[in-house]
């Protein structure tokens, strides 16, 4: 009441005062809130708008990578910022079926699907001259998941292991595979095998994979979706644009880029088949997700 009076005047709230100590007894503090601004707005409109000027200039937003390689965010949103950014993660928030991820969780996957959509479609404005996009650098030893490979890298972010290097690779064409004696192009879009290389050579290569172009091509994507609709885990459904394209066989051990080997998992499922240990098998048609026998390592992911 006190900033109120400070806002418009003291007058005028004296004049209204005993109708909103009503209002503020029976409602809750967050609504009593809307009751006082729609209150200031209806007494001194231009007033309203100056504060609210003053209030959008306190926004920002800041992103900072701590020493566990998880990101932190802290910020201010505008009303209008806050509601489109709520409106937007509320749409693609929904828990799936046994969802056992808190509230929280939910929300923060929202966040990256969301960004992640955005990335994967063409209507982000050019970087440098290239559409936005991750781009994962990592040995060939890495890719193939062997035994003292070091861990993979992702841009703007601290090295990941190489399991979540496989699970990136799985739905994202490798564009470059580069050595101490020059850079091969090794093609963009279609399914490609990195396995015929000597033992030396795989310590020697670097695998550059990027987001800019997927693995899997048009007009398999498009039978794919038509054969899985979705997300094959069970109780999920998430839909076609918002999964990854996984290799039961996977790509990184040189299974092939064929609808037989192909199943739609959305990124949590991704991530819970790959860095989670679950197993996606197919039989008769039918999608299986068999969980880990035992509990994976808290520290085998960094993602
Ligand atoms: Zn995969
Ligand atoms: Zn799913």
């Amino acid at each position: 009441m006190v900033r109120t009076a400070e806002h418009i005047g003291a007058a005028a709230v004296r004049k209204e005062e005993a109708a909103l100590l009503l209002e503020a007894q029976a409602k809750d503090p967050g609504k009593f809130v809307g009751v006082v601004k729609h209150f200031e707005h209806r007494v001194d409109a231009e007033q309203a708008l100056a504060q609210a000027n003053k209030a959008y200039e306190r926004r920002y937003l800041q992103l900072s990578q701590s020493n566990d390689g998880l990101f932190h965010l802290d910020g201010l949103l505008d009303p209008e910022g806050g509601a489109c950014l709520q409106t937007a993660l509320n749409s693609v928030m929904k828990p799936s079926k046994d969802d056992d991820r808190s509230w929280g969780q939910r929300r923060a996957d929202a966040l990256v699907d969301v960004s992640r959509r955005l990335l994967n479609g063409s209507k982000l404005p050019d970087v440098a001259g290239q559409r936005p996009h991750l781009v994962i650098t990592a040995t060939t030893a890495t890719l193939a998941g062997l035994p003292g490979a070091p861990a993979g890298e992702l841009n703007w972010s601290h090295p990941i292991p190489s399991e979540t290097v496989r699970r990136l690779a799985c739905d994202a064409a490798v564009t470059r595979i580069t050595s101490g004696k020059g850079t091969h192009r090794v093609g963009n879009g279609g399914g490609h095998s990195h396995g015929d290389g000597k033992a030396s050579d795989l310590e020697e290569l670097a695998a550059e994979i990027s987001h800019a172009s997927r693995t899997i091509p048009a007009h398999l994507r498009k039978a794919l979706a038509a054969r899985d609709h979705g997300c094959v885990f069970q109780g999920c459904g998430r839909p076609p644009e918002w999964t990854d394209g996984h290799h039961l066989w996977y790509w990184g051990d040189g299974g092939p880029t064929e609808l037989e080997n192909l199943a739609l998992v959305c990124r949590r499922h991704h991530i819970m088949v790959h860095e989670g240990g679950w197993r996606l098998e197919r039989n008769n048609g039918r999608f299986n997700a068999i969980r880990p026998e035992r509990k994976v390592a808290a520290n085998a992911r960094s993602a």
